[in-house]
């Protein structure tokens, strides 16, 4: 019988790292997956991968510190034996002007969104080198790529994102191990709830679709860079946004 593949996920508490978990589930795969605090919503993200007929494991950790960085690797490794697939998902914001940004605004977004994706891809390639083998996919963001008023801390942070993933493609592509980004765009979760009606309503008239995503359509897109069809496809950024980004 063929070994389960494992994925690691980041931030699979809810919103698109749950929907990531619960595909990667569907798709096979056994998951590990960390939260920082919601143990009750982890919890859930664990019941429903194991609906799917897979075994689940969520760990607490904050992806701003190296150090838990390197042990949710390690308990991936004692909890599936191996690590096929990372999914750098965690991410936070910290929205305000220019001028009222503060340093601690800017340090918390980078501390999570770079460096926690820094660091994961760090330890988790470690791994995947031995094995000769791994699927790395960052989720970065439109506004990356397109910036955005408000925002000038997450999209430095996205944009590195796309940055390092372009980098670690190139470090990694003679072992086959293939990084990739996906860049939503407006996702319906609890980090868009926040936006005013008003902001909302500018943002639809941004999207070609007039409509938002739902996490399941990132989680598609993950699915397909995660598995074995997109074996030849690496340093991609693939938007999931209704058009926004063209
Ligand atoms: P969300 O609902 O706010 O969920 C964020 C997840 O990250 C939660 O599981 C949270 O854990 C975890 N997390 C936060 N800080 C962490 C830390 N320091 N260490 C470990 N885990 C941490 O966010 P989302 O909307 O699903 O977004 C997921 C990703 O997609 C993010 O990278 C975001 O930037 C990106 N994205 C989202 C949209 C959108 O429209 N929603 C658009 C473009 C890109 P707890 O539950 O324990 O707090």
């Amino acid at each position: 019988m063929m070994e389960k593949k494992v994925a690691l996920v980041t931030g699979g508490s809810r919103g698109i790292g749950r929907a990531i978990c619960v595909r990667l589930a569907k798709a096979g795969m056994q998951v590990v997956f960390n939260y920082q605090s919601g143990e009750e919503a982890a919890a859930e993200t664990v019941r429903l991968c194991q609906a799917e007929g897979v075994e689940a494991l969520a760990v607490k950790a904050d992806v701003s510190h190296s150090a838990d960085c390197d042990a949710l690797v390690q308990k991936t490794l004692e909890f599936g034996g191996r690590l096929d697939v990372l999914v750098n998902n965690a991410g936070i914001t910290r929205d305000n002007l220019l001028m009222r940004m503060s340093d601690e605004d800017l340090d918390a977004v980078l501390n999570v969104n770079l460096k926690g994706s820094f660091y994961m891809m760090r330890a988790a390639s470690k791994v995947m080198l031995k094995q000769r083998s791994g699927k790395i996919v960052n989720i970065s963001s439109v506004v990356g790529i397109l910036g955005n008023v408000g925002q000038m801390n997450y999209a430095a942070s996205k944009a590195a994102v796309i940055g390092m993933t372009k980098s670690l493609a190139r470090e990694l592509a003679s072992r086959k191990i293939t990084v990739n980004a996906i860049a939503p765009g407006m996702i319906e979760t609890a980090m868009t709830e926040k936006m005013t009606e008003k902001a909302k309503e500018a943002v639809l008239q941004a999207i070609p679709f007039h409509a938002m995503g739902a996490a399941e359509d990132v989680a598609n897109a993950v699915a397909f860079l995660a598995g074995e069809e997109s074996g030849y496809i690496t340093g991609q950024v693939l938007c999931v946004d209704g058009g926004m980004a063209i």
